[in-house]
């Protein structure tokens, strides 16, 4: 279904799956990618040995030392060339992206416009890498700081951004001055050797050596390698909140640095002052958007009882005009599940919703018949619950979308929504601005992310990334994340002739 575009991203059917640049090496099993679009195959790849793992981060170790010493803006170069590269294969890694993960071509696109313009940004960060000065409290002194590369940034990612979260990583940590480790989710292998391939060639366009940017292929003991490994300055790990309780421990126990972004449970509230058709709309797309599978998608919707028939008529009414089917085909608006265990996932979620007492408002299942072969497309569903109900309590990967009645003042519906153990993303939709306003401050959501009259999903790469609690407390992307990719080192320089203590503090020889 997309031969034309592999053959342009030059994918062949057999991809080794470890790779420092122009290098590429694997003797680990073979991985076969399968579509959830279609069921068909897109290629094998070979994964990556304990013995490619360490030669990699041999060859990582060495380049660590020219890359620091290239000038930061020349850093910046090089990503804002692999920038361009990725806006000329736009069309063929967005239909990639696609076909791989199961999301909408226009949504695979956007993964890659992601890219683009996180590559922007860092190429202007690049001349950014600002410390501040202080004045010193000792005469003939000045102090200041300044920000150093780590060194080598490893990065875990998820299935479902399989690119825009590894760019995301890279693009900030490479102007910073660090070479890059990427483990790709072992669901999207052929995605990570796309990616690869393209900065690859930048890279060598620029006789750059080995090592800047690597790839390993593999599952999760591959990440627990990357995590116990002191030699991996900053582990940036995306994935479950299970993941990352088990890579922050190992890291911790060597404490080194770890950069979390997990699970979401996000809601929407729905106050009595709402605009209706703005609400549906920023819902649907939230729920079902990437068939529910984004860590920003719209879990629960917390509705004011004044309104709360009428919002759930609209949804339902809403439901029942959704296209399901192949997401490279325009018309259709919710694609498949990544794969059957997901199915089954998103299955015993129904289950549990009924068991705990839950009503389903539309009818669930798996969809069969012709353009369903793959098994992986589902129903998305919309359920009646109560917030304190364990399946609620937990984030089902899947467009299920809980519906939850609040009374009384926005206080009531705050409280539900921060009764959960994440705190990604957060919206209120509201026309009165002392609900908004209350919903932002201290007192109100307690996620990195808090939206009024947006949903939950669909973050911009100018600010911050990521969320509290089981979310992991970490931060990508935009506005000063590019910290957390670098050391900070605070120099003092005394050119008094003298030796004054700080304090005061006299020590007289
Ligand atoms: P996952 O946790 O199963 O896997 C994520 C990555 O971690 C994969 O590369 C996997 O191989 C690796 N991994 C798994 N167990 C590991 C371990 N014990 N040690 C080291 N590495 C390990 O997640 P998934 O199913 O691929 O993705 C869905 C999850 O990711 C959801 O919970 C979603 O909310 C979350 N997510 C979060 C963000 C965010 O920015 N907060 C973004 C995307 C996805």
């Amino acid at each position: 279904m997309i031969k034309k575009e592999l053959t342009s991203l030059n994918i062949s059917p057999i991809e080794r799956g470890t790779s420092t640049g122009e290098q590429w090496f694997s003797a680990g099993e073979i991985l076969v990618s399968t579509s959830p679009v279609d069921g068909n195959d897109i290629g094998h790849v070979c994964a990556s040995s304990r013995e490619d793992y360490e030669r990699v981060l041999n060859i990582a170790f060495e380049a660590k030392r020219s890359w620091a010493d290239i000038p930061a803006p020349r850093r910046g170069e090089i990503v804002r060339q692999f920038g361009e590269k990725l806006r000329a294969r736009k069309s063929e890694l967005g239909k990639l992206v696609s076909y791989e993960m199961g999301k909408s071509y226009q949504e695979g696109l956007g993964e890659v416009q992601e890219m683009i313009d996180i590559c922007d940004f860092a190429v202007g960060q690049s001349r950014q890498l600002y410390g501040f000065t202080m004045h010193s409290e000792r005469p003939a002194h000045r102090m200041y700081e300044q920000y150093h590369p780590l060194g080598i940034v490893g990065i875990i990612s998820a299935f479902n951004f399989p690119v825009a979260v590894w760019a995301w990583n890279a693009a900030l940590a490479l102007v910073c001055g660090n070479v890059i480790i990427w483990k790709g989710s072992e669901k999207t292998p052929v995605c990570t050797i796309a990616c690869q391939k393209i900065l690859a060639e930048v890279l060598a366009d620029n006789e750059l050596p080995e090592g800047i940017s690597s790839i390993c292929t593999g599952g999760a003991d591959l990440g627990r390698w990357m995590a116990a490994d002191p030699r991996i300055d900053l582990v940036s790990a995306t994935g479950s909140t299970r993941m990352g309780k088990e890579v922050a421990t190992m890291v911790a126990a060597r404490l080194g640095k770890s950069l979390l972004e997990l699970g979401g449970n996000n809601a929407i509230i729905v106050t009595a002052h709402a605009d209706l058709k703005l609400t549906v709309s920023a819902a649907v797309f939230g729920a079902v958007g990437t068939a529910g599978q984004r860590c920003t998608s719209t879990r629960r919707l917390i509705v004011h009882k004044d309104i709360y028939n009428k919002v759930r008529a609209a949804l339902v009414d809403a439901y029942t005009q959704l296209k399901i089917g192949n997401p490279l085909e325009s018309q259709n608006h919710v694609g498949p599940l990544i794969d059957h265990q997901a199915v089954e996932s998103y299955l015993a979620a129904l289950k549990e919703i009924e068991d705990e007492g839950g009503h389903l408002l539309t009818e669930g299942g798996i969809i069969q018949g012709e353009g369903y072969g793959s098994k992986c497309y589902v129903k998305p569903v919309i359920a009646e619950v109560a917030n304190h109900y364990r399946i609620v309590q937990k984030e089902t990967f899947a467009p299920i979308l809980y519906l939850i009645r609040y009374e009384g003042s926005l206080e009531n519906a705050v409280t539900i929504q921060n009764s959960v153990a994440q705190g990604l993303s957060s919206a209120i939709m509201t026309t009165n601005l002392h609900e908004a306003e209350y919903f932002l401050s201290h007192k109100g959501s307690d996620c990195g992310i808090a939206n009024v009259n947006i949903g939950t999903s669909g973050a911009e790469i100018g600010g911050a990334f990521g969320g509290e609690k089981e979310t992991g407390g970490g931060r990508e992307s935009g506005s000063d994340a590019w910290k957390v990719y670098m050391r900070r080192q605070t120099n003092t320089i005394n050119y008094s002739g003298t030796m004054p203590l700080a304090q005061g503090i006299t020590f007289n020889l």
